[in-house]
């Protein structure tokens, strides 16, 4: 049989449930179809995997094939050009990507091409962990409860033979522009990097994790999140290694639960986002879409530069544009300066996070958002609003991050570095900062702005009361 292995967000010969399978049945073809136009920091990280996983396969003699546009008319193209006669795939589980791959499968099917679709990115199947009541998890601790009682997928092995079809590979040819070459300096693209950065993390950061990951300063989180986003590595390879790295004991025990549960949290989004098709564009609660925004233009500009004069909304909106990724903790600052204090529509950070994030991915990016705006059905509520100033002295307390990604402030330490308004002219100049020259002054009074959030929060709450 003469099969043709759609890729898509799944760059990856380990536990490729579809490749696995078609390895099996005959010979191979591989194919991805590219966006027509790419603009994002993801887009061109998903071409470099798109480069790597071709590498790899034409390694087994495997010719892989590189389409744009349609996906039904180019699979279809192909299927006549090569008289292939089966397609398999891994599923997606975003509502229009599903419609497009039922499109697909039935413009085959009428053709009398088989087509086999696999479990996709997941550690269990959107649908497959429901309340007694049989409905869908709206809050995270039950739904990881319950999760973690189930058996999970088990991760496939990668196909130790391929038979490959005698068809002659296209060119991977794209131009990295000179600002996402630079994202190239913090990482690496490509499957075997994926499971160095696991192996590197189990051994060096596992042991810590629960602490020291609300620390950004310390690399003591995975950084998965970048290899994921593009399917590199599997969420089930990165379960199955975690819950059988060797190390034991009571104290590791405890900082794998942690970690597995930040990597249910995943699950929960593509859950959420398989019940509710919406979430990227309208917020769950809908009384958040009557939500009063301000909107202001030039203050969205500042807060995407890390131009507020808050160090840590800087920090991380600076670590962002030059590594292409931020960390947790300091996204949910940056989420929450942005829709709270300067009351901008959260749709508005979605979007430039998507443009900018190289891990961006749809539903984690969606659910981050809606979490962080209170709008989400486990959310953090609305009146819980970052304390920019707290959260860095909680978490960045010696100010390394900040002094890492906003060096104008590297001179200053304690209170003038965490909060350089509120401390004297001539201390700061004698460490080289002069408010409004070398570092903005606040771009809002923390105070008012929490004020005038709260009572923004109140008129939605009033209007559906
Ligand atoms: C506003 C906002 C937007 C976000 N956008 C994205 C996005 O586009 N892509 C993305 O992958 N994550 C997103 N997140 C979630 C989270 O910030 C990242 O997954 C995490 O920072 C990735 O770093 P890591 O791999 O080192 O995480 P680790 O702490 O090492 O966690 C391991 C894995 O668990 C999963 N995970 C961890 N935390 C979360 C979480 N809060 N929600 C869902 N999954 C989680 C990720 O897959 C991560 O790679 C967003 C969070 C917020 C608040």
């Amino acid at each position: 049989m003469r099969i043709l292995v759609l890729f898509r967000r799944d760059l990856r010969l380990l536990d490729h449930p579809a490749l696995a399978e078609a390895a099996r049945d005959g010979e191979i073809v591989c194919g991805y179809i590219k966006k027509e136009s790419l603009t994002s920091a993801h887009d061109y990280w998903t071409m470099a995997h798109v480069a790597d996983i071709k590498q790899a396969l034409n390694r087994e003699d495997v010719p892989f094939l590189l389409g744009e546009g349609s996906v039904v008319e180019q699979v279809n193209a192909w299927c006549d050009r090569y008289d292939i006669d089966a397609v398999y795939f891994n599923r997606s589980y975003l509502h229009d990507e599903i419609e497009r791959e039922d499109d697909l499968i039935d413009s085959l099917e009428n053709k009398g091409i088989k087509t086999k679709r696999f479990v996709g990115d997941v550690l269990a199947k959107p649908g497959s962990v429901l309340t007694g009541k049989g409905e869908y998890y709206k809050v995270f601790t039950p739904f990881y409860k319950a999760l973690r009682q189930k058996p999970l997928i088990e991760p496939v092995k990668k196909p130790t033979t391929f038979s490959g079809l005698s068809i002659e590979s296209d060119d991977i040819a794209f131009k990295e522009p000179a600002w996402f070459k630079k994202l190239l300096n913090h990482y690496t693209p490509g499957e075997h990097v994926a499971i160095e950065q696991l192996n590197t993390f189990l051994e060096q950061a596992l042991s810590r994790y629960s602490e020291g990951r609300d620390r950004p300063a310390r690399k003591d989180t995975s950084h998965l999140s970048v290899y994921l986003s593009v399917g590199a590595i599997s969420p089930r390879v990165i379960y199955q290694a975690v819950m059988a790295y060797d190390e034991v004991g009571p104290r590791v025990d405890k900082e794998k639960e942690a970690f597995i549960r930040q990597l249910m949290w995943r699950d929960f989004s593509y859950q959420q986002l398989y019940q509710h098709k919406e979430a990227e564009t309208k917020a769950m609660r809908e009384e958040f879409d009557r939500f009063n925004w301000e909107n202001n233009q030039a203050e969205i500009e500042r807060w995407k530069k890390g131009q507020t004069g808050y160090p840590l909304v800087d920090a991380g909106m600076r670590e962002l544009y030059e590594t292409g990724y931020m960390h947790n903790r300091v996204r949910m600052v940056v989420a929450s300066f942005l829709v709270k204090h300067l009351l901008v529509d959260w749709r508005v950070g979605l979007d430039y996070f998507e443009h900018t994030l190289l891990d961006h991915d749809r539903q984690n990016n969606a659910l981050g958002w809606q979490w962080v705006m209170g709008s989400g059905f486990d959310a953090s509520p609305y009146f819980r609003i970052f304390n920019p100033i707290t959260q860095a002295e909680k978490f960045d307390p010696d100010g390394d991050y900040i002094k890492r990604f906003v060096p104008e402030l590297r001179q200053l330490s304690g209170q003038a570095l965490f909060r350089p308004f509120e401390a004297d002219e001539a201390e700061l100049k004698r460490f080289g900062v002069v408010l409004g020259e070398d570092y903005p002054h606040p771009i809002v009074d923390h105070k008012s702005a929490r004020e005038r959030a709260l009572s923004r929060y109140q008129e939605i709450k009033e209007a559906s009361s």
